[in-house]
C-alpha cells in the first residue's frame, strides 16, 4: 500500500481507500474517526508536554531537532535520551554543526548509549541533509525523502515530517503497534509482512488528514505518550483510557495478549577474551574497529574469539580457521598470532567468579560474553607489537583506562570490562 504523503504545504483532503490484507475489522467508521480526537483530547490533559524536543507547540519547527531526537529514542528509553540529547544540542547546534564534527568526537558524546551503528548514520545524514538543504534550501519535505536519509526507517520519517515539519506523516513503531493491536484487537503475528502491511493501513486511517496541518504532529506525539505512558506493555491503564470504551482487548479482558508475536529461537551467544595488554608505562592497548560492522570506528580491547553457541549447539570455535579469520579482525588476527610466535599467554584479571560468569553485553542479533584477560608487556614487545599493528595500518594507541574513557569512544562493552578489572 502507498502511503499518502504530503509537506506543509500540499495536504490531501480526503482518506483514501485502504485494503487490509489479513484482518476482518469491526469498528464503525464512526469509531475510527473518532480514534485521533479522543487521543489528542487525553494527550493535551494529561500528555507530555516538556520534554526538550517538542516541537508541537511552535509554529515553526526544527526537522533537525526532530530527526535527532527520533534516532536517539529508536533503541533508548526517553530518560536516558535526554542528557544525551542536551549535550548534543549544546555542541552540535545545528546540522551543519553535526555534518562537519570529527568522528570521534560524536562518538564521545554517544558513548554509553549502545547501537552505535545509530550514530554513525547520524554522522552520515547529517552530511546527506546539508548537501540537501545546499542544494534546495531547505530539509526534505516528503516521507520517501527522509527515508534516504542514512538510519530513517518509515515510522522514523513519518514522525520526523509530522513533528519536525507538522506535515502528514504516519508512524507505527512499537509503542503505535501495540496500541492499535489492543483497540482493534488484531491477533496476528506482528513478525509476518501482510499483518505489518495491515497496521500500517490501519495506523494511516487513524492518523489525521483534513485537521489543520500541525495536527498530524500533535497526533504522533500524543500516540507516542499512549504507548510509552498509558497503553504500557506490562500495565495498561485501561481504566483511564481515552478508547477503552472501544478496545476489543479491553473489552475481552486479554490486554496482556496483544500485540502477538511468534517466539523467537534464541539469540546465539558469543565468547570472547577482552585482552588488557598493558606496557611498563601501564597504558592498556587500543583498537580503532573498522567503520562497518559491530561497534564501527569505536575503540576497543583487542578481543579473541572462542566459541559461537546457540542453545547447546556449538556453531564455530576459536580451533577453525574460518571462525578465527572471520570472528577476529585484522588486528586481533596480527595480536593472536604474534602472542603465539611469542609464547605469550593472557591471563584472568578478574574475580575468579567471573570465569564462570563473564560480562554478558546483548546486541540486536547475539548476546557477547567477555571474559577480561591481562597480558603484561616489556617495553621491547610493546615496540614490537607496535610496528607490526603500524605496519598492517591498523589505527592503535596506548592509553591508560581513565583517560581512554575521558578522550576515546568507547562502547558500552568496554566500559564494563574497565569496571571490573579495575
Ligand atoms: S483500553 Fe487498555 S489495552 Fe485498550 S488501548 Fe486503552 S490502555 Fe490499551
Amino acid at each position: 500500500m502507498t502511503q499518502p504523503t504530503a509537506n506543509a504545504t500540499n495536504q490531501p483532503k480526503t482518506h483514501s481507500k485502504t485494503t487490509f490484507e489479513t484482518h476482518t475489522f469491526n469498528h464503525t467508521a464512526t469509531e475510527l474517526d473518532s480514534f485521533a480526537p479522543r487521543i489528542l483530547n487525553w494527550f493535551d490533559n494529561n500528555g507530555r508536554h516538556d520534554l526538550p524536543w517538542q516541537q508541537h507547540q511552535t509554529d515553526t519547527p526544527n526537522p533537525y531537532i526532530v530527526w535527532l531526537s527520533e534516532v536517539m529514542l529508536q533503541q533508548t528509553q526517553v530518560t536516558t535520551v535526554i542528557p544525551y540529547f542536551q549535550r548534543f544540542m549544546t555542541s552540535f547546534p545545528t546540522v551543519q554543526d553535526l555534518a562537519k564534527a570529527e568522528w570521534d568526537r560524536i562518538a564521545e558524546h554517544w558513548a554509553g548509549m549502545g547501537y552505535y551503528a545509530r550514530a554513525r548514520n547520524l554522522h552520515k545524514g547529517a552530511k546527506q541533509l546539508v548537501e540537501i538543504i545546499e542544494k534546495t534550501d531547505d530539509y526534505p519535505q516528503t516521507v520517501e525523502d527522509w527515508e534516504a536519509i542514512a538510519g530513517v526507517g518509515r515510522s522514523t520519517a513519518g514522525a520526523i515530517v509530522a513533528m519536525g515539519l507538522h506535515g502528514y506523516g504516519v508512524i507505527c513503531d512499537g509503542n503505535v503497534k501495540r496500541v492499535i493491536t489492543r483497540w482493534a484487537g488484531i491477533d496476528d503475528d506482528i513478525m509476518k509482512a501482510a499483518t505489518t502491511k495491515d497496521l500500517w493501513a490501519l495506523a494511516a486511517r487513524l492518523t489525521p488528514i483534513d485537521a489543520p496541518i500541525q495536527e498530524s504532529g500533535h497526533y504522533a506525539q500524543a500516540m507516542m505518550d499512549m504507548g510509552a505512558t498509558l497503553c504500557t506493555r506490562r500495565h495498561p491503564s485501561c481504566e483511564v483510557c481515552p478508547i477503552s470504551a472501544d478496545c476489543i482487548a479491553h473489552a475481552q479482558g486479554r490486554e496482556m495478549d496483544y500485540p502477538v508475536k511468534a517466539k523467537k529461537k534464541p539469540k546465539p551467544s558469543k565468547f570472547s577474551n577482552a585482552l588488557v595488554i598493558i606496557n611498563p608505562k601501564n597504558d592498556i592497548l587500543w583498537l580503532q574497529r573498522p567503520d562497518s560492522g559491530i561497534w564501527g570506528g569505536l575503540w576497543v580491547l583487542p578481543l579473541q574469539f572462542m566459541q559461537k553457541t546457540q542453545g547447546k549447539t556449538v556453531l564455530s570455535s576459536a580451533d577453525e580457521d574460518a571462525a578465527f579469520e572471520s570472528e577476529n579482525t585484522l588486528a586481533e588476527q596480527i595480536i593472536a598470532n604474534w602472542m603465539a610466535d611469542n609464547g605469550l599467554n593472557a591471563r584472568s584479571l578478574s574475580h575468579s567468579l567471573l570465569d564462570d560468569a563473564p560480562i554478558k553485553h546483548s546486541l540486536t542479533h547475539f548476546h557477547w560474553y567477555l571474559q577480561p584477560q591481562g597480558l603484561h608487556i616489556t617495553a621491547v614487545q610493546a615496540q614490537a607489537l607496535t610496528q607490526l599493528l603500524e605496519k598492517a595500518d591498523i589505527n592503535m594507541t596506548w592509553l591508560a583506562a581513565d583517560t581512554a574513557k575521558a578522550t576515546l569512544g568507547l562502547p558500552k562493552a568496554m566500559l564494563k570490562v574497565l569496571d571490573v578489572v579495575g
